[in-house]
């Protein structure tokens, strides 16, 4: 038996979605599309907006309906992430790059505790410009992915910066890589990698997802450590209670 409560609560469902419910129904009948947010409607095929003639992707949301049309094919909008790839062999590519990082780029860890008890491990390399020709050099050799933007505030502000990323398990194969040409990042990049690591094993994730409280303290004191490095007032590889 339903208590009143629940009764209520399926009035006032019923109250909120019944225009939802009697358009669609009417849709069905008339044989009308739905119109999307983005213009388009159901079962309709886009093509692609750089021109190239083949059909724009469809989204699928999380829970499985269909989340509206994406302007591109897949691979063909500007700045779509590529899958990272490593020239190896290629030590000039290699050595070119990890200067790059040393001079312009970050190495970032941080472990976000959830309320829902759940660890999130954040691991970053990025390499932001305000030219974008590095950045491309880096996104067509190494893959990941690109963006660019104007900061409103900081010491940058209201000009145009490019940025290069690679996160998360993606992180350890590439510093591999480009451990042995790093100078300046060459320590924080073994913690990265360690931290990087840690995600792509999955042997570490507990029920439901929960990490070990020993798993949580070491990726904790991991990404302090990465932190510390990037405190420090020369920007190089000491921690930060290094006295000149
Ligand atoms: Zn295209």
């Amino acid at each position: 038996m339903a208590t009143d409560k629940q009764r209520a609560y399926s009035r006032k469902y019923y109250q909120e979605h019944k225009d939802k419910w009697r358009d669609s129904a009417l849709r069905r009948k008339t044989g009308e599309k739905l119109v999307l947010k983005s213009g388009y409607k159901y079962g309709e095929t886009h093509l692609c907006k750089c021109g190239c003639g083949q059909p724009a992707k469809r989204l699928v949301k999380n829970a499985g309906g269909l989340g509206g049309w994406a302007g591109y094919a897949r691979g063909h909008a500007p700045d779509e992430p590529k899958e990272m790839f490593i020239p190896i062999g290629e030590s000039r590519v290699l050595a070119y790059a990890a200067g790059i990082i040393d001079g312009e780029g970050c190495i970032y860890g941080n472990i976000r505790l959830r309320k829902t008890g759940c660890v999130e491990t954040h691991v970053m390399i990025q390499v932001t410009m305000c030219s974008g020709s590095v950045i491309k050099w880096l996104k067509d050799n190494f893959g990941g992915r690109t963006y660019t933007d104007i900061p409103r505030s900081g010491h940058a502000a209201y000009k145009r910066r490019y940025t290069w990323q690679i996160t998360s398990k993606q992180v350890a194969p590439l510093l591999r890589a480009l451990l042995p040409y790093l100078i300046e990042k060459q320590e924080r990049a073994k913690l990265a990698i360690q931290l990087s690591d840690s995600i792509a094993d999955v042997w570490h994730r507990g029920r439901k997802g929960k990490l070990p409280a020993e798993e949580v303290a070491r990726r904790t004191e991991l990404a302090a450590g990465i932190k510390r490095y990037n405190r420090t007032t020369s920007g190089e590889d000491q921690p930060i209670d290094y006295v000149n």
